[in-house]
């Protein structure tokens, strides 16, 4: 499993970055930190919280 990032539409809300902190690090204003990441084994519930989380729906998981 993969996520995928369309940082561009970040608003910096954090949503992401509070239910899965490391999985979705934020840069010094507040906005997603990365584009995507490979989700490691054990990680998936985390990254798919994450996602849902995120009222601008621009975190996707891919396989
Ligand atoms: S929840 Fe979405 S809009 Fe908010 S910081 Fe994370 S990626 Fe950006």
């Amino acid at each position: 499993m993969k996520i995928r990032i369309e940082k561009s539409g970040c608003v910096g809300n954090a949503r992401c970055n509070a239910v899965a902190g490391d999985l979705y690090p934020l840069d010094d204003v507040g906005y997603i930190a990365v584009e995507g990441f490979d989700v490691a084994p054990g990680d998936e519930e985390a990254a798919r919280k994450g996602a849902r989380a995120c009222p601008e729906r621009i975190i996707f998981e891919e396989e």
